[in-house]
């Protein structure tokens, strides 16, 4: 399907005219698209340990929050927990979408149900604030962060809830400081279903990595949250039910590393107030290492992954892709140093990039081996608007307007089946269920034990969470341990970690992540996966207009 930018004149913060919706009227059905699965959705581990989604979506949860602080009743519809219903489109008298782009036909979906509902329909979050011309469909367009436009777009809608004739643009000039962000409305959400909560303390990221979108984004200045948001959103999360662990989607938790400091003094003691319910995980810079206090006072907050864009172990390539932070110091190093405070490191690398050779395959696999990281989202390269990496390969005729195998835009200078075999035989190599496993046996051998240890009083301990444990384990003995073809692997790897390591938790943690990892490469080796980026021709995206506080 092609289609063309706006079909009729759009205009920026249109405020028609109109009588006021009655109170009773303000209803919103904010819903969030189901993702395409992917080696970072966990979607197999689910079953065993008794979540449906990964994680809560916190755009939707800071604009439902927004609204609700309006008057507005809003309900939530995660189409990662549940389906959205004719139910729901009836109750509505506005829909609001949020997605990023692997979740465009979602969207598109979405508004076309709403609209044989007669409901308008508003789109915001990061695919449309990047690409407001892939919409032409939608009623309403907000484009950037919560800002004038959101102010705009609720006069709007309280004054009406009618369709507009011709597309609405709302796009933020003055972003909302991050410091007046209302507490995303965990409340409104089924946050028992997630496997981990999220939250956000900044925006933004000092880097220019040349396929990176955040910085034309969100701006290279990071803005930040304070401390005290947070540990009110932590407290907020607790009480409605978020377990186990909490993920910062931080774009660079690193990006201001001074704040971050500050921030997890406060998460020290916030922990320790509450008896250390939850662990952390993070997506931060590799120089991180270059910070020991930071590293050794988020080993006293519980943080005990880290996820690093390594991108590739290959120099040139680094160079290439302007990530010379990468550089900083040598990876086997830095990535040691993370592991000894009790820190795990996760990774995406990337293949099909213009430096690769036909030797870098395997040069990847030696490196996975020798870097002993368990968990790797290894994508081909994709080429995202509002990024240097998009107006490079556009000016030399590189951007695939329909993606070809292996689900890349790009069009590579290697031949495509040298790349897309490359990196089957890299996943392939990764999550070979004994060489996983193995990884993870290190990480409990040489990290786990620098791991602060959680207090026997903590809530993770009480006796109300006995069953559910007990359910843990008897999912994991028996999807992994009897029905999994790789049971004999999963049955070596669990007598050493339970009598060599005495690591019950690292062993389950294994097993449950290890599970979604082996089954999802598997179905993309027999090409039995959604596909999960451009599923049509895009056209060009328009340019980003400044906003005040870049
Ligand atoms: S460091 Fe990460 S967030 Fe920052 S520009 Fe590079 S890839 Fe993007």
């Amino acid at each position: 399907m092609a289609f063309s930018p706006h079909p009729e004149p759009a205009h920026d913060c249109a405020l028609p005219l109109g009588a006021p919706a009655p109170g009773t009227d303000r209803r919103m059905l904010c819903v969030f698209p189901r993702y395409a699965p992917s080696f970072g959705t966990f979607h197999h581990s689910f079953k065993l340990v008794g979540a449906r989604a990964f994680f809560p979506p916190q755009g939707i949860l800071l604009i439902a929050a927004f609204f609700a602080a309006r008057g507005w009743t809003v309900r939530i519809v995660d189409e990662n927990l549940r389906a959205l219903t004719e139910a729901d489109l009836a109750w509505a008298r506005v829909v609001m979408v949020s997605g990023m782009h692997v979740q465009r036909d979602k969207i598109l979906d979405i508004a076309s149900r709403a609209h044989r509902h007669r409901l308008a329909v508003v789109l915001g979050g990061p695919s449309v604030s990047a690409a407001p011309n892939w919409y032409p469909e939608v009623d309403m367009l907000h484009i950037g962060e919560l800002g004038d436009a959101t102010e705009a777009l609720g006069e709007r809608l309280e004054h009406d809830l009618n369709r507009p004739a011709a597309q609405e643009i709302y796009r933020t000039k003055d972003r909302t400081p991050l410091e007046d962000f209302p507490t995303p409305a965990y409340h409104l959400a089924d946050t028992g279903g997630y496997l981990v909560g999220t939250v956000q303390s900044s925006s933004g990221c000092p880097f220019k990595c040349e396929f990176c979108d955040i910085p034309e984004l969100y701006g290279r200045k990071p803005r930040l949250k304070t401390p005290q948001q947070i540990t009110t959103e932590l407290d907020a999360m607790l009480a409605n039910g978020i377990r186990d662990a909490v993920y910062f989607v931080d774009d660079n938790f690193i990006a201001n590393p001074h704040a971050a400091k500050r921030l997890v003094e406060h998460l020290v003691t916030w922990q320790q107030q509450h008896r250390y319910p939850v662990d952390f995980t993070c997506e931060a810079t590799l120089n991180i290492t270059q910070h020991p206090d930071l590293l050794a006072l988020m080993r006293q907050a519980r943080f005990t992954q880290l996820y690093a864009g390594i991108e590739t172990p290959e120099e040139d390539a680094l160079v290439a892709m302007d990530k010379r932070q990468n550089l900083r110091s040598p990876f086997l190093e830095a990535i040691a140093a993370i592991n000894s405070y009790g820190i795990e490191v996760a990774s995406g690398v990337i293949l099909g990039l213009d430096t690769d050779t036909p030797d870098t395959y395997d040069r990847f696999c030696r490196f996975i081996d020798a870097s002993h990281i368990p968990f790797l989202t290894i994508n081909l390269l994709q080429a995202l608007p509002h990024t240097p990496l998009w107006r490079r390969l556009q000016a030399e005729g590189r951007v695939l307007a329909t993606p070809g195998p292996g689900d890349s835009n790009v069009r590579f200078l290697l031949p495509r089946e040298t790349v897309v075999n490359g990196w089957r035989h890299v996943i392939a190599h990764a999550y070979q269920p004994d060489r996983m496993f193995a990884r993870y046996l290190y990480q409990m051998h040489n990290t786990h034990p620098h791991r602060l240890p959680v207090p026997l009083s903590s809530p993770r301990y009480r006796p109300t969470a006995l069953p559910r444990g007990a359910r843990i384990i008897a999912n994991v003995l028996w999807h992994c341990g009897i029905r999994a073809p790789y049971r004999t692997a999963f049955w070596r790897m669990a007598t050493t970690a339970l009598l060599r390591h005495r690591n019950p938790e690292g062993m389950l943690w294994a097993a449950v992540a290890g599970h979604h990892l082996t089954t999802f490469t598997n179905e993309a080796l027999e090409d039995r996966t959604e596909k999960t980026f451009y599923a049509d021709t895009m056209p060009d995206p328009a340019p980003l207009p400044p906003v005040s506080n870049d």
